[in-house]
């Protein structure tokens, strides 16, 4: 009895001991391969999931629990610490990043798919039992209306983050006038409001640090389940597709942030070495918005940003900048386009290379979202998802195997937000370099 009490105080000791990054990863690749076999043995699969689903699916909620306090409180004393002006410059800048890169991964994604041509020759034919679907983006004013919040709590309620930011700015611009107020009574009591908010993020950053020690076993189950209901699926005309999309991935991580890194003078080895855990988490849990309270604690602590960037850039980042999501979707109608044996012509190109970016920053940081875009980029190249149709049939092979796809492009998703926050704030010279 006592040698098992020691046997398990040594193994929780050596659980709370290792190495993080360590015990991820064991997570990740025993995931992996269980995940793997159990695809090609479907009669344990379906047990298995409906067994361990509940020690992923809490991973994913401690951390969602977690994003809207983390967002205002951290975006309230970001925008009090700094003047009107330098978070304009900020904002301005980051736009400018995230515009950039975007394109960039347009591109990656056309040029990858034009060379390789994913599922041409497939021919690919309706389906009756094939549902159609479509989504037409809301008018453009629309969208600007909706960062105004109708009211704050309820946007705070439903975790509506780009009212949330909104909210928190023009709080922490106000607070940060307030401390600086002749009335003393005033100028005291927004000095302690600071300071409460301050605290509260604080404490937030603390919760996160607790949440990621369950993070090992939630990546094994939740790699586990990806792999176990969609892996089989990839073998065949989607292996190709899923792979093209991983090489466009990889490349834009390796050519463009690692690029931009070196122009700015800072080693890659130490941004990642710094920031893994938002992306690993970005990858397992196959949302930008989920992932959030990491990135803002790696930024931070292990990079050196200050919160006044990255409160700001980051929740705006995991909203509307998603390289992953643009490389993706122009992989993918590519490959449609191919697949059902209408390949797009140059006008179709030029079209797609707008709305991928579009759909790109109009998705938002859940899983799935980007597949939800598809169905408008689809459209406004001429490949409407119609009832029984070959695209159709398309559509649904390339949704089969999405959460595959998602992992990766939410990846680099969050690593292009991470990248963002770092050259911005060494461009405002706000970074923190003996971090590097
Ligand atoms: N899941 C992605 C994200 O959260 C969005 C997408 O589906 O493309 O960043």
């Amino acid at each position: 009895m006592a040698a098992q009490e020691e046997k398990k105080s040594g193994f929780m000791n050596w659980y709370f001991g290792s190495n993080l990054l360590f015990r991820i990863l064991i997570g990740l690749v025993l995931g992996a391969v269980v995940g793997m076999f159990l695809a090609f043995s479907p009669e344990f699969a379906g047990p298995f999931v409906a067994y361990t689903r509940f020690f992923g699916d809490i991973f994913v909620r401690l951390l969602r629990m977690i994003v809207v306090p983390v967002i205002f409180f951290s975006l309230i004393v970001g925008a009090a610490s700094i003047t009107v002006q330098q978070l304009g410059r900020v904002g301005v800048k980051i736009f400018i990043y995230y515009l950039a890169t975007t394109a960039v991964a347009v591109s990656i994604g056309l040029l990858l798919a034009t060379v390789f041509d994913p599922g041409a020759g497939l021919n690919i034919a309706g389906n009756a039992a094939v549902q159609g679907k479509t989504a037409t983006p809301p008018p453009f004013s629309q969208v600007l209306l909706n960062i105004v919040p109708n009211n704050p709590l309820e946007s705070l309620a439903k975790g509506d983050v780009l009212p949330i930011i909104f909210f928190a700015l023009i709080f922490g611009i106000a607070l940060s006038v307030l401390r600086s107020s002749q009335n003393s009574v005033l100028a005291s009591g927004a000095t302690k409001l600071f300071e409460l908010c301050q605290t509260v993020a604080e404490t937030m950053y603390l919760l996160v640090h607790g949440i990621m020690q369950y993070a090992p076993v939630g990546v094994f189950v939740l790699i586990a389940m990806v792999f176990a209901q969609q892996g089989a699926k990839v073998i065949g005309p989607l292996v190709f597709v899923t792979f093209l999309c991983y090489i466009g991935f990889v490349a834009h991580v390796i050519i463009l942030y690692g690029g931009v890194l070196t122009f700015n003078k800072l080693s890659f080895a130490k941004f990642v070495r710094g920031g893994w855990e938002a992306p690993i988490t970005a990858f397992v849990t196959r949302s930008s918005n989920a992932t959030l309270p990491i990135s803002l604690r790696v930024t931070e602590e292990n990079l050196g940003v200050p919160r006044s960037v990255s409160s700001f850039s980051l929740p705006i980042g995991a909203t509307v900048n998603m390289d992953g999501t643009a490389v993706y979707l122009a992989v993918c109608a590519i490959f449609i386009g191919n697949a059902v044996g209408h390949p797009l012509t140059g006008e179709h190109m030029a079209t797609l290379t707008i709305l991928a970016t579009l759909g790109s920053i109009g998705a938002a940081g859940v899983p799935g979202a980007g597949a939800i875009m598809m169905l408008m980029v689809l459209e406004g190249v001429g490949l409407p998802v119609t009832a029984g149709s070959a695209v159709a049939a398309c559509y649904a092979m390339i949704l089969g195997i999405d959460a595959l796809l998602d992992m990766g492009r939410t990846c680099l998703n969050v690593t292009g937000d991470l990248v963002g926050a770092v050259v911005v704030s060494k461009s405002e010279k706000q970074l923190d370099l003996s971090k590097w």
